[in-house]
């Protein structure tokens, strides 16, 4: 069934389409797509639109465009809710972009589990966070390094950025300066935020109409009525002044 309704209506997982609205939008980025909602009574800039699984802050929207900046770091401001994911052993085989030595570090040889953590970000938006381990929880803090390996580390990576100029980008370098600055605590105080760089502000709305337009009701002229025949205009002059006649009576019977 989906291949016969567009991408944009499957959110909306009700059988009856004769309760979507229409509304034309017009972003930040300049793009003025069409929108949907239940029902007309919310306009699109109050409405709660979502970015990937999770609801973005009230007036944005999501508008990808390819030529977008790349995802910024942004502190988590807030922890949300708590899943555990069970990951299989890694294959003994490194990744194409793992050297075997740096593999044999990483390769988990066992099934594990992880905990993943919804956060809020300082921009609003929603993100997953990694936990230290299973047990851990925000009131426990972030753990960090040892201070004399944080030391060895801001040496190594400094050796390294001079070597090789390109090795990190400038914002993962800036990144890694924090991270070391503050003791290298895990979970990370800060995480890349893939929203941001393709969420829209609405700036302006313009209703449509209803996706299935509606029956006039019972009848009753409205704007878009053929204009009536002159003795049906008699009919219904003749039935106003009768009320009017009747109106004029009840008056003089209250004088
Ligand atoms: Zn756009
Ligand atoms: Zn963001």
């Amino acid at each position: 069934m989906r291949g016969y309704i567009p991408r944009v209506l499957w959110d909306f997982l009700i059988p009856d389409l004769t309760h979507v609205f229409r509304w034309r939008v017009q972003l930040d980025c300049d793009c003025i797509p069409e929108v949907l909602t239940r029902e007309d009574g919310t306009p699109p800039h109050e409405a709660q639109w979502k970015a990937l699984h999770s609801p973005l802050p009230p007036g944005q929207m999501i508008c990808h465009h390819d030529d977008s900046p790349p995802p910024p770091y942004r502190e988590i401001a807030e922890w949300g809710e708590r899943r555990e994911v069970t990951f299989p052993a890694d294959p003994v085989e490194p990744p194409d972009d793992t050297a075997p030595r740096v593999w044999s570090v990483l390769r988990h040889d066992e099934p594990h589990t992880s905990a993943f953590w919804e956060v809020t970000l300082a921009c609003g938006h929603v993100e997953e966070a990694i936990a230290p381990s299973l047990d851990w929880v925000p009131a426990s803090g972030p753990r960090c390094a040892a201070p004399e390996r944080v030391q060895q580390m801001s040496a190594e990576f400094e050796d390294a950025w001079r070597a090789n100029p390109k090795l990190q980008t400038e914002r993962d370098r800036e990144h890694t300066r924090r991270m070391l600055a503050n003791g290298w605590p895990t979970p990370e105080p800060e995480q890349l935020c893939y929203s941001c760089p393709q969420a829209r502000m609405i700036l302006a709305y313009e209703r449509i109409g209803w996706l299935v337009p509606r029956q006039r009701q019972s009848g009753k002229a409205a704007g878009t009525a053929p204009t009536p025949s002159r003795s049906a205009l008699e009919r219904r002059l003749r039935k106003a002044e009768a009320e009017a006649e009747r109106l004029r009576a009840e008056l003089d019977r209250i004088d």
